[in-house]
């Protein structure tokens, strides 16, 4: 049997995340990459934990502002609360999304439970917004339960887009995808010629075209695939991430994704002001703050 993926014999670009810690939990920062800022809208995708939680240990995320990108939160284990300036109060369990549209500007906190101990493990990627929507106004959507396609013991979640057939209902606006695998085993999927590809592995170890990926790397696959060949060399759990190649180059600082540096520098005085831009957040978490752009020309 052949198959695009095996037959297309190109290599695969693998790089390093960086660890980086975000609100007092250890994260590997896949991207963005100096190299690769984005695949697909994909911009940012941090992988959190897995790390033990308790009553008086846990996630403390205090408000911050978005702007221009979607936030997408997926747990492996445990659980986390999510507040925004919209209203939006939603608790979070493995297999729900949380999808956060910034638009012109939002703010949001995450927190632990405090009732829950025990393992935390997530993903948060964020996906910029395109020139048609991102001046629009913010939005927040959870689903509680997604579609899933399983395959010889492998079990795949569809978080957003379409893949093999299974479409998510989670908002997209633009072409791209994102997917859950749990992986058990050596399958084939189908992907879209026009998307570009990259793979994140949670846990365990993957082989793709003879490359092996293992938790803290970043595998990119490029376009111009209609299959690919996913074996696991453990039970493996690992996140695909497609899209067609993003419309503009971005201009990502702190929270914002942009496109000039003025509508950057604006969000970050909005925020410094507390001009009500962004809202305000019902948390008991003190509010983020950072200090200017790195570029510092105002
Ligand atoms: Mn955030």
């Amino acid at each position: 049997m052949s198959s695009a993926g095996e037959s297309t014999g190109r290599g695969i670009e693998v790089g390093d995340s960086r660890e980086a810690t975000v609100g007092g939990i250890r994260v590997r920062r896949a991207m963005p990459r100096r190299a690769r800022r984005t695949v697909g809208a994909w911009c940012f995708a941090d992988h959190m934990g897995p790390v033990s939680v308790t009553s008086e240990y846990g996630l403390n995320v205090g408000p911050h502002p978005h702007m221009g990108l979607q936030t997408v939160t997926w747990l492996i284990e445990g659980e986390a609360l999510h507040r925004d300036s919209l209203g939006s109060q939603q608790l979070i369990a493995p297999g729900q999304l949380n999808l956060m549209t910034a638009g012109e500007g939002v703010s949001h906190a995450e927190e632990s439970t405090r009732s829950y101990e025990g393992a935390l493990e997530g993903i948060q990627l964020w996906i910029a917004q395109p020139e048609d929507t991102r001046h629009g106004p913010p939005a927040f959507e959870h689903h509680p339960d997604l579609p899933k396609l399983e395959i010889s013991q492998c079990v795949m979640t569809v978080l957003i887009g379409d893949f093999n057939g299974i479409s998510s209902p989670a908002r997209h606006d633009t072409d791209l995808v994102g997917v859950d695998l749990a992986l058990r085993s050596r399958i084939e999927v189908s992907l879209t010629p026009k998307f570009e590809y990259a793979l994140i592995v949670l846990e365990g170890a993957i082989r793709v075209d003879e490359t092996t990926l293992v938790p803290g790397k970043f595998g990119y696959l490029g376009a111009n695939r209609d299959a690919l060949v996913i074996e696991s060399l453990e039970p493996s759990r690992a996140i695909m991430l497609g899209g067609e190649p993003f419309e503009s180059p971005i201009l990502m600082w702190w929270n914002f994704v942009g496109r000039t540096r003025e509508e950057i520098e604006e969000a970050y005085r909005s925020w410094q002001s507390d001009d009500g831009k962004f809202g305000s957040v019902a948390s008991d978490l003190a509010r983020i703050e950072t200090g200017p752009p790195y570029w510092n020309g105002f």
